[in-house]
């Protein structure tokens, strides 16, 4: 049996991203992966701005002789290139407004009394105070947004505050999926006498859509060793990866494995992990003729198994990752967090276990009782993952390792 860490090193080796990229305006660009360093061009913001509604002095015109009337002898409001501030007087000035030069500090209206054209400061502002400064939150040529970053709308704003119309990001990933099994019904279907419902077709496609993906669903599959071989060569053509799910178990009486091995290659994983286990990784051939150049001449293949918490979790744990790094992305592993366990949790086994729970208001985390791999209303109660290394019981107060769904599910 492979680990959880020993199978996921394995499939981000062989997880080249791909190699199309494009130029896209700003606004449409959530959710892509920039393909170059976005510089800046400018410093941000341009100029020394004021940060209140208020006075732009010099603080030393306070100092000299102690009078704080100052005449007003300019008015700045944003958007207005200031004159030069005169020595002994002070500026109305606006939030968002170029300060002019010569003043060092801004007095905020309500420290401020104004009579007519003149002005009594009724504070000593530090040199600097409330004067955004020229390049505060941006220097001018820094690397602003590195390769490989994922975009979201924040990113898109900072992008668009130096100037960005648009971005250079790596096509989407294509990823083909279908479903075997001959229970498999879909919902609006009536259910006949041994059959259930394709809900692993709603989870994983959606699963796949929240990464950003470009998803072909082929649906439901039929189990028979020409249709599945059929479809593996159609999908391999135009896509970057066929995820396949159910039948990937030992001594199965299914057709992926053969049709993949007949279409490419296939390596079958025994994964100590629980959900999950096994676990199908391998290649399926593009017809030579339709290889582009630059392209590979083969598509991964990942095989889930079949039970939904299963490919749910072996989705989150190691198609999630493979995905993102195909889609040029670095940095995939999700951050986890150190959490106390509200909970006793007996069970030792030799595998890694991934347990659905969910943290309560006391900080702590609870278990969902009912840890089956094919308990689906788990994953919708839980709101993470705990991380259960082999062998380890769990203990009420103890640290354990969480990683929550929200660090999984983008
Ligand atoms: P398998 O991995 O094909 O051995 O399937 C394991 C279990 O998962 C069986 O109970 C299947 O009926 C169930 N299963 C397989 N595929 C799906 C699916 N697409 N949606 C829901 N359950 C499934
Ligand atoms: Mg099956």
């Amino acid at each position: 049996m492979l680990s959880t860490a020993e199978a996921l090193t394995t499939l981000l080796s062989a997880a080249t991203p791909i190699t199309g990229t494009e130029s896209i305006p700003t606004l449409d660009a959530l959710n892509r992966v920039l393909s170059a360093d976005v510089v800046s061009p400018l410093d941000v913001p341009p100029m020394n701005t004021s940060s209140m509604d208020g006075y732009a002095i010099r603080t030393e015109d306070l100092t000299t002789d102690g009078n704080r009337r100052l005449p007003v002898s300019q008015r700045i409001p944003a958007g207005h290139a200031p004159e030069p501030l005169e020595r002994g007087t002070a500026a109305r000035i606006f939030t968002g407004a170029t300060v002019p030069p010569g003043a060092d500090a801004i007095v905020m209206q309500e420290q401020t009394e104004a009579a007519g054209n003149e002005v009594t400061i009724l504070h000593s502002p530090a040199s600097g105070e409330w004067i955004t400064g020229q390049g505060a939150d941006i220097r001018s040529g820094s690397i602003i947004l590195p390769a490989g970053t994922r975009l979201t709308p924040q990113a898109l704003g900072l992008a668009a505050s130096v100037g960005c119309a648009e971005l250079q990001v790596r096509r989407r990933a294509k990823v083909a999926v279908f479903f075997t099994g001959d229970e498999l019904t879909m919902p609006g279907e009536p259910l006949k006498p041994g059959a259930i419902y394709n809900s692993n077709r709603f989870t994983l496609r959606g699963l796949l859509e929240k990464l950003g993906c470009d998803v072909t669903d082929y649906g439901i599959v039929p189990d028979k060793l020409d249709a599945t071989r059929t479809t593996l060569r159609e999908a391999a053509q135009a896509h970057d990866l066929i995820l396949t799910c159910g039948g990937v178990s030992v001594g199965e009486e299914d057709h992926v494995k053969p049709a993949v091995e007949a279409e490419g290659r296939l390596s079958m994983w025994q994964i100590a992990m629980k959900p999950g286990k096994p676990l199908a990784f391998g290649a399926v051939r593009r017809a030579a003729q339709q290889a582009d150049a630059a392209a590979s001449d083969e598509t991964f293949f990942i095989g889930l198994p079949g039970n939904p918490v299963s490919s749910f979790v072996t989705f989150l744990l190691f198609v999630r990752p493979f995905v993102l790094r195909l889609a040029g992305m670095q940095t995939v592993a999700p951050r986890a967090l150190s959490l106390r366990a509200d909970f006793t949790q007996n069970k030792a086994d030799r595998r890694n276990e991934f347990l659905r729970a969910r943290v309560n208001a006391a900080g702590g985390l609870d278990l969902f009782p009912n840890q089956s791999s094919a308990v689906l209303t788990s994953t919708v109660w839980g709101d993470g993952l705990i991380d259960n290394p082999p062998n380890h019981a769990i203990s009420v107060g103890e640290t354990v390792r969480f990683i929550p769904f929200s660090e999984l599910l983008n």
